[in-house]
C-alpha cells in the first residue's frame, strides 16, 4: 500500500480518542516521542506481551523468561560495542538548525519519488544509499544529498553540513552528588541484560545447548528523528529472545527463526503479503546475517522485528572486560565454547501499531433509508482489550441484575464491560470503536426464558444464547490457544 497518511492521522486520532494512546504529559504539551498507553491500550499492550512470552517461553521448552534491570554495570556497554558504536550518520541543515538521520532523508526522498511514479528513480537512491551506508562512506552520502538536492523540509534549502555519528544512548547519573557519582545509561536494548545472565540461567536452569532466554522490557534511545506515533519513540518496549547455539550452526538456526518468527506474525491473523523480509545491506557491529521483518503501514513498509545472527561477539566481549568465563561445556563434543547467539528482536509499540493499522476500518453502512457508518476495530478477540461488553436494554425491571450476574460469572475469566446507559445503537459503536469482539444484550425475554442477544462485531450479526452458555462460548474465542 501507498503511504496514506490520512488513514495514518485518522488511526493516531481515533487512538486519542478512545482512550489507547495518548500524548505523554500532555498537559504540558506533551513531551516530544513520548507517548502514554490509556486504558484499552494499556490491555492491548499487555495482551501482546502475553502472547509473545507465552508463545516463547511456554510453547518452545527450551527458552526461559527472565526480567533484568534497566541500569547495569556500565562497562555492560563499554563492552557490547554501544558507547563507540550505536549511532547513526546524522546531517544538520545549516539554515534551519534541524537535524535529520541521513538514511530517513533519504528514504524520504526515494517515498516522494515513488509517489510521483518514478519507481526506478527512487530504487536507485534506495541502491545507492545501501552501498554507502556499508561503506561508511558519509562524504559520498552527503553528496548524494546534495546530488539529488535534497531540502531541509522546514527552511526549504540545501544548506547541509557534513554527516556526523551521534550516540543514541540517554546518560544518567547513580548515587547523590556527595556520594561517589557514576555515569550510567539507561539501556538502549534488553539483550545485554541477557547476555550478562547467561550463565547464571544456564547453570540454575541446567540448560542445555540450543537454549534460548527471553525478556519483554523498556529501552531508551535519543532518537534524533522521532515521529511518526509510537513508531519510533525515546522510551519503548521490546521483546527479545537470545538463542545460544553451537559455533557453526548459525546459518540453519538464523533461517529457522526466520521461519518462525513469520509463523508467529501470521497467526495474529494478518496476512502474508502485508509482511516482507529486508536483508541489512549494512550489518551492524555484532551481526554476521540480519533483516528484518516489515509490515506495511499506511506510511508504507517499516520494520516491526529485528532478527539477527550475532555470533559470539557479545558474550566473548563481556568474558574479556568481566574476566569472567562466559563459556558452556558441551557434554556431546566434551568440549568449552562460548556459544554463537540468533536474536530476535521484536517491538512491543510497534506491534501494537501494527494491530492498529490492521484492525482499523470505517465502515460505510448506510441504507436506502437513512445513512450511517460505524468505525471498527478488527482486533484479533485474544489481542482485544475489552472481550465481552454486558449491555441491559433498561436500567430497569431487573435486567441490570442479570446484567451484573453476567458479569460475575464472566470477569474472572476474560476482560468484560459493563454499560447501562445511552441507546443500545451508540453502545455498540463504542464497543466497535475499542475492537470488542462480543456483545450481550438483556431484555425483557431474558427475563422469561434466561437467554439474551449476542452481538458479533465483524458481521453485525445478532442471534440468542443461553445466560449458561454466554462463558463457553466466548472463552473459548478470546483465548490465545484459539488461533492466536
Ligand atoms: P530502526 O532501524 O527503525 O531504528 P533498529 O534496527 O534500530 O530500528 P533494533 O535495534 O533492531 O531496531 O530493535 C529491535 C526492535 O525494537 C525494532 O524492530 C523495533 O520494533 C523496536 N524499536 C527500535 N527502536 C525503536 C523506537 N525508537 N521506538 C519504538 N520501537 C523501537
Amino acid at each position: 500500500m501507498a503511504a496514506d497518511n490520512n488513514r495514518f492521522q485518522a488511526i493516531i486520532s481515533h487512538c486519542k480518542e478512545y482512550g489507547f494512546i495518548f500524548p505523554s504529559s500532555e498537559i504540558y504539551d506533551g513531551l516530544s516521542a513520548v507517548y502514554d498507553y490509556g486504558q484499552w491500550g494499556a490491555e492491548l499492550k499487555k495482551n501482546v506481551k502475553d502472547y509473545w512470552w507465552k508463545s516463547m517461553t511456554q510453547m518452545q521448552e527450551n527458552i526461559v523468561g527472565i526480567d533484568a534491570a534497566i541500569f547495569m554495570h556500565p562497562t555492560t556497554w563499554k563492552a557490547s560495542g554501544h558507547v563507540d558504536n550505536f549511532s547513526d550518520p546524522m546531517i544538520d541543515n545549516k539554515d534551519s538548525k534541524k537535524r535529520y538521520r541521513v538514511d530517513h532523508l533519504l528514504e524520504g526522498y526515494a517515498d516522494e519519488l515513488d509517489a510521483k511514479g518514478d519507481k526506478a528513480g527512487a530504487e536507485q537512491v534506495l541502491k545507492a544509499m545501501d552501498a554507502l551506508l556499508a561503506a561508511s562512506d558519509y562524504a559520498g552520502l552527503k553528496k548524494l544529498i546534495e546530488d539529488k538536492n535534497i531540502p531541509c523540509s522546514v527552511s526549504g534549502t540545501c544548506n547541509w553540513t557534513d554527516v556526523r555519528q551521534f550516540n543514541l544512548m540517554f546518560s544518567t547519573q547513580l548515587g547523590s552528588v556527595s556520594e561517589e557519582a557514576g555515569e550510567i545509561y539507561l539501556r538502549p536494548e534488553t539483550a545485554q541484560g541477557i547476555f550478562v545472565n547467561f550463565l547464571n540461567v544456564q547453570k540454575t536452569g541446567r540448560m542445555k545447548i540450543p537454549f534460548g532466554i527471553a525478556q519483554i522490557g523498556k529501552a531508551f534511545r535519543n532518537e534524533i528523528v522521532a515521529r511518526q506515533f509510537i513508531f519510533r519513540m525515546r522510551e519503548f518496549e521490546q521483546m527479545e529472545m537470545q538463542f545460544f547455539i553451537r559455533p557453526g550452526t548459525q546459518k540453519e538456526w538464523y533461517e529457522y527463526w526466520k521461519a518462525e518468527r513469520l509463523k508467529w506474525h501470521l497467526s495474529l491473523g494478518i496476512p502474508e503479503a502485508r509482511y516482507r523480509f529486508h536483508d541489512h545491506a549494512k550489518l551492524a557491529h555484532y551481526a554476521d546475517a540480519a533483516c528484518d521483518i516489515e509490515y506495511d503501514f499506511p506510511i508504507g513498509f517499516k520494520e516491526v522485528e529485528g532478527i539477527h545472527s550475532r555470533t559470539d561477539f557479545d558474550l566473548r566481549n563481556h568474558q574479556e572486560y568481566s574476566r569472567k568465563k562466559l563459556q558452556y561445556h558441551d557434554p556431546e563434543l566434551n568440549k568449552s565454547y562460548v556459544p554463537y547467539v540468533i536474536e530476535t528482536s521484536i517491538g512491543v509499540d510497534r506491534t501494537v501499531m501494527m494491530l492498529l493499522c490492521e484492525a482499523y476500518a470505517e465502515e460505510d453502512l448506510s441504507t436506502e433509508e437513512k445513512k450511517d457508518s460505524r468505525v471498527v476495530l478488527k482486533l484479533p478477540p485474544a489481542m482485544a482489550p475489552v472481550k465481552l461488553a454486558v449491555l441491559p436494554l433498561l436500567k430497569k425491571d431487573g435486567l441490570p441484575e442479570i446484567g451484573k450476574e453476567i458479569m460475575n460469572a464472566c470477569k474472572p475469566y476474560f476482560k468484560c464491560f459493563y454499560e447501562e446507559k445511552d441507546a443500545i445503537g451508540k453502545r455498540y459503536r463504542r464497543m466497535d470503536a475499542i475492537g470488542t469482539p462480543f456483545c450481550v444484550t438483556i431484555d425483557h425475554q431474558s427475563k422469561e426464558d434466561g437467554t439474551v442477544t449476542i452481538r458479533y462485531r465483524d458481521s453485525m450479526q445478532q442471534e440468542r444464547i443461553s445466560i449458561a452458555d454466554i462463558r463457553k462460548t466466548i472463552e473459548k474465542q478470546v483465548s490465545f490457544s484459539a488461533g492466536v
